[in-house]
């Protein structure tokens, strides 16, 4: 009786692909499928020097894609890209762009595309955000928040349209969150931000099929080991025993986002477009929506 939740548990945990808490590489990686499954492609990869856009250029390269990682920080996209050639042996070029300067971006592309002659996928995963009420919220906050990762998403899509998908073909995926499904508390900018961004994967999913390129959000739930858990006051549900609500029980990791994001940018989704897969072990379904209890985190500065 007491055996059958403890295999149950082994069993899961084998099932749990292994993560790595810090911005670096796994020091195992076991391939569920093909390592040539993005073979001879590139990934372009916004926000790809931290976190969620670290694994996925990881995850990416050890299945055979070249990447190029760029952000406003070149020092963190170099350091970064040094690691993940040396964990994988494929090319990785690391390139300063901020998102919301679209002549920044269309250097950046020129730059990869010169290097590289081709770019197949595009990963927007630039992104800001932080807890704050929106009594709180400053209208200039409100208005970074939606520049980064709105406007960001939308300047750097139709850049790489323009200059290459257009006539190539191509694979968008957007990580939005699933942050407005509830009306998440203390997220008004994030939650609209990121809504706009998966109304805009149908519009250009839609406007886009023609050219043969597809378009598709992902939604992750709380991901350990990144800036988002750490601001979004991941530590404090992990102590009060909030993830036991979830569906599956426990944060996500990033190796998983990055596994779903592969499943969106190769050809085994390739009659998938215009929808949004969210990544979240069921979280916001069950999950508590409490205003006063965010309230009582922020309060306490653990978003600084
Ligand atoms: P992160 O490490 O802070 O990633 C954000 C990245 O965006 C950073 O690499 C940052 O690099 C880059 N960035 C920010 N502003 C930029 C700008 N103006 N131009 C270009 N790049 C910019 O955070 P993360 O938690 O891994 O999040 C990654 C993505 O997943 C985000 O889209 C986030 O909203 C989404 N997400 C995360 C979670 C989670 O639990 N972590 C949950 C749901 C959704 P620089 O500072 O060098 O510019």
């Amino acid at each position: 009786s007491s055996a059958a939740p403890a295999m149950a548990e082994a069993a899961m945990a084998a099932r749990v692909p292994p993560d790595e808490d810090g911005d670096e590489c796994l020091p195992q990686y076991r391939h569920l499928l093909s390592p040539d499954l993005l073979e001879g492609q590139v990934a372009f990869i916004t926000g790809g020097g931290s976190g969620i856009g670290f694994r996925i250029a990881e995850i990416f390269m050890r299945h055979g894609c070249r990447t190029v990682i760029a952000s406003r920080n070149l020092q963190r996209v170099a350091e970064a890209s040094k690691k993940l050639v040396a964990a994988t042996g494929q090319q990785c070029l690391p390139l300063c762009i901020d998102v919301r300067q679209p002549q920044t971006i269309a250097a950046a592309v020129d730059e990869a595309l010169q290097e590289f002659k081709r770019i197949d996928i595009l990963i927007n995963g630039a992104a800001g955000n932080f807890l704050c009420p929106a009594s709180a919220l400053s209208f200039n906050a409100f208005k970074t928040v939606i520049d980064i990762d709105t406007m960001g998403t939308f300047n750097t899509s139709k850049v790489l349209f323009e200059k290459y998908f257009r006539d190539h073909g191509g694979v968008i995926v957007n990580i939005t969150a699933t942050l407005s499904y509830r009306g998440q508390a203390l997220q008004v900018h994030a939650g609209a931000a990121k809504a706009a961004i998966d109304a805009m994967t149908r519009h250009l999913a839609v406007e886009w099929g023609p050219n043969n390129i597809r378009v598709n959000s992902l939604a992750p739930g709380p991901i350990s080991g990144t800036e988002g858990f750490r601001r979004l006051g991941g530590k404090f549900a992990e102590k009060s025993n909030q993830f036991s609500v979830i569906p599956l029980q426990r944060a996500g990791n990033k190796t998983e986002i990055a596994h779903s994001a592969l499943y969106l940018a190769s050809p085994l989704s390739s009659y998938v477009t215009g929808t949004t897969l969210v990544v979240d072990g069921g979280s916001w379904l069950t999950s508590p929506n409490s205003f006063s209890a965010l309230l009582d985190v922020w309060a306490a500065g653990a978003n600084q």
